[in-house]
């Protein structure tokens, strides 16, 4: 990483952080990094936190392409996108000397609301009902009609996301080197009139999803963008598809996906 020297740092700021964060910056300096207070200026984004850090991390920066995103834990366990621990700086500094560290490129998914500016996802996407009744979505693959949905909500997810809101829906744990998109039901009704898949569907990276709001009064779902809330009024169609854009993360060699799929759940 020569070239890369300029660091910015995201964290929730409290007392107990930023007292764990001092050393981190001294190292920084010492290797002659340049802590940077706008993230535009930067080609090293750090989260520290756990993975809801991260998350939001992505989501403050922008989901800068050109980065390289590296995610230091606070808690005592693993994270999904923290391979690396604020207890153990030393270890940080190690595994750069010794290259065991390499970059890795994880896919992101595109969503458009009413056809607006897209954003994206790093985990999933996804539409819940706001009101306790049931909604009411048609669901479309590449402008085919596909299926009527009733239910909770739908959650579209990628690859990395699958171990997470997929996960607990009975989603497939997806190896990120394939391409694609999951589409998962929560809590779908089941019944003569209305009828669904009632499985996790994984769409190649060529497919998009459309899902169109049925306006029957219910027309303000909650969208979810990973660990963010979007209100949008008037949500009328969604439109998914797996992203260009790739987010580069840091990682140590000896951590992958697999190994911590097994070392979180097994
Ligand atoms: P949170 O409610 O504080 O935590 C959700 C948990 O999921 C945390 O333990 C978090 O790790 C972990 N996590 C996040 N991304 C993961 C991934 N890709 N693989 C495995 N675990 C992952 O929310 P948060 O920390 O801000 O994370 C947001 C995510 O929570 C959403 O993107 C969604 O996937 C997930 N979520 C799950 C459910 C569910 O399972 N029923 C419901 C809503 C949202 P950390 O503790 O390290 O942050
Ligand atoms: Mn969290």
């Amino acid at each position: 990483m020569p070239t890369r020297r300029n660091v910015f740092l995201f964290y929730k700021p409290t007392m107990e952080l930023e007292e764990k964060i001092t050393p981190l910056k001294a190292l920084a300096k010492e290797h002659n990094f340049h802590i940077v207070n706008d993230y535009r200026q930067a080609n090293i984004i750090v989260s520290i936190g756990g993975d809801g850090a991260f998350l939001q991390a992505l989501r403050k920066t922008e989901f800068q392409e050109d980065c390289l995103y590296l995610g230091i834990n606070t808690g005592d366990h693993l994270g999904f996108y923290t391979d690396f621990s604020i207890n153990d700086i030393n270890a940080i500094t190690e595994a750069m000397k010794n290259e065991q560290v390499e970059v890795r490129k994880n896919p992101t998914i595109m969503v458009s609301v009413n056809d607006e500016k897209p954003f994206y996802c790093f985990n999933e996407c996804s539409i819940r009902s706001n009101v306790i009744r049931t909604f009411v979505i048609d669901v479309f693959i590449d402008d085919m009609y596909f299926e009527t949905f009733r239910g909770d909500g739908l959650v579209v997810s990628t690859p990395t996301g699958s171990t997470a809101y997929n996960k607990s829906l009975g989603g497939a744990i997806v190896d990120p080197r394939l391409k694609g998109i999951q589409l998962t039901e929560i809590a779908s009704l089941n019944n003569n009139e209305f009828r669904t898949l009632g499985a996790p569907l994984i769409l190649s990276g060529e497919s998009t999803l459309t899902l169109k709001v049925v306006q029957d009064g219910n027309d303000y779902p909650i969208i979810g963008a990973d660990n963010e809330a979007l209100s949008i009024r008037h949500c009328h169609d969604i439109k998914i598809q797996l992203a260009e854009k790739q987010i580069k993360m840091l990682k140590l060699k000896d951590n992958s996906f697999f190994q911590r799929v097994q070392k979180t759940f097994l």
